[in-house]
């Protein structure tokens, strides 16, 4: 069966296009910087190895979308004859709020349902439904089915999901800890049970999701327990262009002394800071060779980004106690071999020991990079969200 993953962003739209069962991608890409004139579409046809990348106006999703459609029909490039074959869609959704757990089929009430949680998540879920929108109307007869970046942190106990504030208040308003990449840290989760041949429910680990969103989950026995974002994607971990962790105080300082309006602090805190505050910009690649130039900024942003890491690991197996793996991926997790040495240095005593040579070659694919001596194995996994968003669809269309 045809299955088309969509990843819609308020800017962008992403797919991939699977034969299900097989798992095989057919094709790939990207439309970027919609709603401009120099918008960017990138397809990469896997069967054939043929891709183009091209640049023009592109006003909204639906119009991006359609461009999409003519290049997987195009008798050149693409790869199937008729997108009507198209029987199967896959959205990925960041918010499922409390309601939703699993994998959904999206009928009209869910659709509602997952709006009214929208104002949990304005960042994203008013862009992933408009995503829904589109394909609805251009593919009438597919099965569409949503993909929640929270599910997989639903097992998180109270104690870790709940904020120490007034419970009434916190309950009435869904304010709690909902986690997000889920679906590339229960992907992870899988993955490192298969590789260590060692039984999901009996697998413990520390899932580090580094891209330019970044992430941690502490899975006890297959489930997850804990997790480094809360209430929105911006808690935890310092990421490209968000702060992580903050004292709340600041939100009031911000507003208060510095007149900032909430739009200001929003944007402040979600675009223009963590690595992009620190040092100017948040490609690990430029700020890794701007610190061997000796730039003092991305020398303090590395080391800020990877005692950030090193600390939630300690909290992380504190609470789990014992943990089979550590496993790093996404762009920076599974690429950046100094990422990986510097967040893990000095943890020997907790059984934690990078054999560097095997770090500087584990980038890129399912690899370890441990020492013999380690008492906890460290991987590398490459994540596939869109695989697994292909996978729990027709999991769900089966059933
Ligand atoms: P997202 O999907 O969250 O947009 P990715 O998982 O693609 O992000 O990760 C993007 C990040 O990965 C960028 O900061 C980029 O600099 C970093 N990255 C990609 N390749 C490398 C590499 N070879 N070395 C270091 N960092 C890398």
């Amino acid at each position: 069966m045809k299955t088309l993953v969509i990843n819609s962003g308020s800017s962008s739209l992403k797919f991939q296009l699977f034969q299900m069962p097989e798992e095989v991608l057919l094709c790939k890409g990207l439309v970027d910087r919609i709603g401009q004139k120099d918008a960017q579409l990138s397809f990469k046809n896997l069967r054939d190895e043929k891709s183009l990348n091209q640049e023009l106006e592109i006003q909204n999703h639906d119009f991006a979308l359609k461009q999409v459609i003519k290049l997987i029909e195009d008798k050149q490039l693409g790869v199937i004859a008729n997108t009507s074959e198209i029987q199967l869609i896959g959205h990925r959704l960041v918010h499922g709020g409390t309601h939703f757990s699993e994998p959904i089929i999206l009928t009209d009430e869910v659709l509602e349902k997952i709006d009214e949680v929208s104002t949990l998540a304005p960042l994203h879920n008013p862009h992933n439904l408009k995503g829904v929108k589109v394909t609805q109307t251009l593919f009438p007869k597919a099965t569409q089915v949503g993909v929640f970046d929270t599910a997989f942190h639903q097992s998180i106990p109270e104690k870790a999901y709940r904020y120490a504030i007034p419970k009434k208040m916190a309950d009435e308003n869904g304010i709690r800890v909902y986690g997000f990449h889920g679906t590339s840290h229960e992907f992870i989760t899988h993955q490192t049970s298969d590789f260590l041949k060692k039984p999901l429910n009996q697998t413990s680990l520390i899932s580090l999701h580094l891209g330019n969103g970044c992430s941690m989950v502490a899975v006890k026995n297959g489930k997850c327990i804990d997790t480094s974002m809360g209430f929105s994607p911006l808690d935890g971990l310092v990421m490209g262009s968000r702060s992580g962790d903050l004292d709340p105080t600041i939100l009031l300082f911000l507003q208060r002394e510095l007149k900032m309006s909430l739009e200001e602090v929003d944007h402040l805190l979600n675009k223009k800071s963590g690595l992009i505050g620190l040092c100017g910009t948040n490609d690990l690649r430029e700020i890794i060779s701007l610190e061997k130039d000796g730039n003092q900024d991305a020398k303090l942003a590395l080391e800020i980004y990877c005692y950030r890491i090193k600390k939630y690991i300690g909290a992380f197996l504190a609470v789990l106690g014992e943990v089979d793996a550590i496993v790093f991926t996404a762009g920076v997790g599974e690429n950046a071999a100094i990422i990986r040495e510097k967040s893990l240095e000095g943890l020997e005593h907790l059984g934690i020991k990078v054999d560097s040579e095997k770090n500087q070659q584990a980038n890129g694919e399912e690899n370890s990079f441990h020492s013999e001596e380690s008492k906890i194995s460290l991987l590398v996994i490459p994540t596939n969200e869109e695989l697994a968003i292909a996978k729990a669809s027709y999991e769900i269309l089966k059933k």
